[in-house]
């Protein structure tokens, strides 16, 4: 009772001060209702001050340690929208990965991806942080076909449990280049078909480790894979023009072979014969491009965000053709650039090839 006392009271005294000034405004303003107004400012007065007390004892009975200060359940609201600030922790290997479940996991995630945009996934050293980040994940994300293996180190130094999901699980592979590649091509990514059963992977990751938000991420998915459908109608469009003959792609190194199959690209050859910039050319193999790309006609030589473009320059200079500077390759682009999502990735590398080809 002595608790209720108080803290009507503590409700109660902003009144006093209140009322005195806005008494004389009252007086100043409307003499004749005065009475009126007086009744009923002090009615709602005496409400908001047992609405207070009320709640200010409700508050002090309290005595659960668990109801004040115990961690906060994952609900959803009918919609499936998280209404709790707890997210799913999710680790993310590359840029694209992070992209894909910020996209599918939406309010329900908070997303850690290890590589930053311009990264290069062949060849990465984890860190100390990325232990961290794996221990505090409920789920983590990787490409597979052996371009993120420094993901097993970072794991074992954690010694998360997390559900992994790979990525490139059902997708059917391209062949890779001798020992590194013997898992087959790792681009994945770059087909749109591909990239919608990544999605669905890391989906079924979500679903597996917050099962509450199942219907959540089934239309996230659903939307997304809409709009993947969508990208590659688009990227069609952009090439129409383009006669297939003129579409022949020199890369920097060869990461684009899911995306010329799917539309219709020649690849004539990449400067760096392996999937990983960390080879180098031999004087014979940069003898061969030479005279592939003279012999197919070829008038330019792409390079991407994550690979220095010297070598390419060389060749370039060599053989007679342009630069085409860059391709998103490996990495998203920085934020803020025209590659900083994936659809944008993908739309930047259309146009960028298609007015390449076009000078062939
Ligand atoms: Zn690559």
């Amino acid at each position: 009772m002595r608790r209720y006392l108080a803290a009507a009271l503590a409700a109660l005294w902003p009144k006093v001060i209140i009322d005195a000034v806005y008494w004389r405004k009252i007086d100043h303003w409307e003499r004749k209702q005065g009475e009126l107004v007086k009744l009923k400012v002090g009615l709602a007065w005496l409400l908001m001050a047992l609405f207070l007390a009320t709640g200010l004892v409700a508050c002090g009975d309290a005595t659960s340690p668990a109801g004040a200060n115990g961690p906060a359940p994952v609900s959803s609201s009918p919609n499936g929208a998280s209404n709790s600030s707890v997210k799913i922790n999710v680790l993310a290997t590359t840029t694209q990965l992070g992209d894909f479940a910020r996209n599918i996991g939406g309010d329900r995630v908070q997303v850690t991806q290890i590589l930053r945009p311009g990264d290069d996934p062949h060849d990465y050293d984890p860190t100390a942080d990325d232990s961290k980040n794996a221990a505090a994940a409920k789920l983590i994300v990787k490409n597979g076909v052996g371009v993120d293996d420094w993901l097993d180190k970072i794991i074992t130094n954690s010694g998360t449990r997390a559900p992994l999901v790979d990525a490139s699980e059902g997708i059917k592979l391209r062949a890779g280049h001798g020992d590194e590649e013997k898992l087959g091509d790792p681009h994945i990514w770059h087909s749109t078909g591909n990239a919608k059963i990544m999605v669905a992977n890391i989906a079924r990751g979500l679903i597996q480790v917050d099962p509450a938000g199942q219907d959540y991420y089934q239309a996230q998915l659903t939307a997304y894979q809409k709009q993947l459908d969508d990208l590659k109608t688009e990227i069609t469009r952009i090439f129409a023009p383009v006669p297939v003959e003129k579409r022949k792609l020199v890369t920097n190194h060869d990461a684009f072979g899911y995306f010329t199959d799917e539309f219709q690209i020649t690849v004539i050859g990449s400067v760096v014969p392996s999937f990983s910039d960390a080879a180098q050319p031999t004087p014979q193999e940069i003898n061969q491009l030479i005279k592939n790309i003279k012999d197919n006609n070829v008038k330019v030589i792409f390079t991407e965000n994550t690979i220095n473009p010297k070598i390419a320059e060389q060749v370039a200079g060599a053989a007679g053709v342009k630069i085409y500077s860059n391709l998103y390759g490996d990495s998203l682009g920085a934020p803020g650039s025209d590659g900083d999502t994936y659809f944008k990735m993908e739309l930047t590398n259309a146009k960028n090839m298609a007015a390449g080809f076009q000078q062939q």
